[in-house]
C-alpha cells in the first residue's frame, strides 16, 4: 500500500516513516511532483486537514493523509487554536507567537491548555479522521531549547520537563501528534490485513 503524506516538514515525514509497518510505503509530496502550497483556508483543524488531503487526492490521484495541529488555551477561549502557526502575524516566528501568548497570559491563574492534532486520511475518495489530544499547562516563562513552535512554554500534565526539554523520542511517545499517528497506523494495519 502506498500513501502520500501531505507535508513539507521533513521531520514529520521521517518520524512517520519510522513508525509505519513495512507494508505501507509513505510518499512525500516531492515524490509525486507536487511542489505547490496546499490550501489551508478553513477555521477548524478538521476542515483544514481534510482540505489538504482531498486536494492531493483530487489533483494527483493518490491516497493521502494530512495533519493539522493547534494549541488551545482555556483562558484565551481556545486561542490560538487553528491560527497557531501565525498567531502573531503572517510573517511571524515561533518566538513572536510565544511572546504574544506569554503577554496575554500574564497574571492569569488558569493556565490549562491542550495540543490537538487531527489527521485526515483519504482513501479512494473516502475520508477517515484520527485525533490526538494532550492536556497540560502554559508555564509563565520558557524552559528548554529543543523542539519547535510552542514547545518551550508547554508542560504536559504529569511531567516536570517542558516539551522543549524532552528528546524527540520522549516527546513523540506522549505527544498529541504521536497519539493521532498511532490511531492512524492501527487503522491502516487493519486495512492492510483485510486486503492481503
Ligand atoms: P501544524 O498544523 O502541525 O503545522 O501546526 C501548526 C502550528 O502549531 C505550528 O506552526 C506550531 O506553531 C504549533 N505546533 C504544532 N505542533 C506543535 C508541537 O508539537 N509543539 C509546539 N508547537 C506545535
Amino acid at each position: 500500500m502506498k500513501i502520500v503524506f501531505a507535508t513539507n516538514n521533513a521531520n514529520k515525514l521521517a518520524e512517520i516513516r519510522q513508525l509505519m509497518p513495512k507494508e505501507i510505503e509513505i510518499l512525500s509530496l516531492k515524490e509525486i511532483n507536487c511542489f505547490e502550497e496546499l490550501p489551508e483556508t478553513s477555521d477548524t483543524l478538521e476542515d483544514n486537514a481534510a482540505q489538504k488531503a482531498f486536494y492531493v487526492f483530487d489533483n494527483y490521484g493518490h491516497n493521502c493523509f494530512a495533519d493539522d495541529t493547534g494549541l488551545e488555551i482555556d483562558a484565551l477561549d481556545g486561542r490560538p487554536g487553528v491560527y497557531s502557526a501565525r498567531y502573531a502575524g503572517l510573517e511571524c516566528k515561533a518566538e513572536d507567537n510565544i511572546q504574544k501568548i506569554l503577554g496575554e497570559m500574564k497574571g492569569e491563574i488558569n493556565r490549562d491548555a491542550s495540543f490537538r492534532t487531527i489527521i485526515s486520511l483519504v482513501i479512494d475518495g473516502k475520508e477517515f479522521q484520527f485525533e490526538g489530544e494532550l492536556e497540560g499547562q502554559i508555564i509563565p516563562e520558557k524552559w528548554g531549547e529543543k523542539g519547535f513552535g510552542y514547545d518551550p512554554i508547554f508542560l504536559a500534565d504529569g511531567y516536570e520537563k517542558s516539551f522543549a526539554q524532552m528528546s524527540m523520542e520522549e516527546k513523540g511517545a506522549i505527544s498529541h501528534r504521536g497519539i493521532a499517528v498511532k490511531n492512524l497506523i492501527q487503522f491502516l494495519e487493519k486495512r492492510v490485513k483485510q486486503y492481503s
